[in-house]
């Protein structure tokens, strides 16, 4: 536990939350400012700021709760769709450095956007760019 994280003190029950599931390794919770109903926060138990530091074991339940609580929330609020992501670092947007996954429910014509509306002004990469970038990427894994 990280004394100062805010996710940390709602796991130990030192803030209250909206509690959706809870595990060994895993906590959900409802957003306290909601994007839409429904909208749940999935996290690790322990504390790790970004997904690249998660041990695989953790990042494994972390996702198998995800898979499993993305319909339920659906279902709550009776949403056809939702968006699921991670802000993954400082850059990113991330707020709270405690990893968190967000799952937000959408709607048909609920004015909101895709995924691809998180990036900044796209690159206009050609072909052999793409190819280096994803030669670098296969290499460092
Ligand atoms: P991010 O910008 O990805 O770090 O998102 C942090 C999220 O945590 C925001 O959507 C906040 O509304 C949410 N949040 C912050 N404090 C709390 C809290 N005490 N309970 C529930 N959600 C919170
Ligand atoms: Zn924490």
């Amino acid at each position: 536990m990280s004394e100062d994280c805010i996710f940390c003190q709602i796991v130990a029950g030192e803030i209250p939350s909206h509690t959706v599931y809870e595990d060994e390794d895993v906590f959900a919770f409802l957003d306290v400012n909601p994007l839409a109903p429904g909208h749940t926060l999935v996290i690790p138990k322990g504390h790790h700021e970004r997904l690249n530091d998660l041990p695989d074991d953790v990042a494994d339940s972390l996702y198998e709760t995800l898979h499993d609580l993305i319909p339920a929330v659906e279902d709550a609020v009776d949403a056809p769709a939702s968006n699921v992501g991670f802000n993954n670092g400082d850059a990113s947007g991330q707020e709270v450095p405690h990893v968190h996954g967000h799952v937000i429910p959408r709607f048909e014509g609920d004015g909101g956007n895709p995924i691809h509306a998180v990036g900044g002004s796209a690159p206009d990469l050609d072909d052999d760019e793409l190819a280096a970038i994803a030669e670098d990427i296969e290499a460092d894994q």
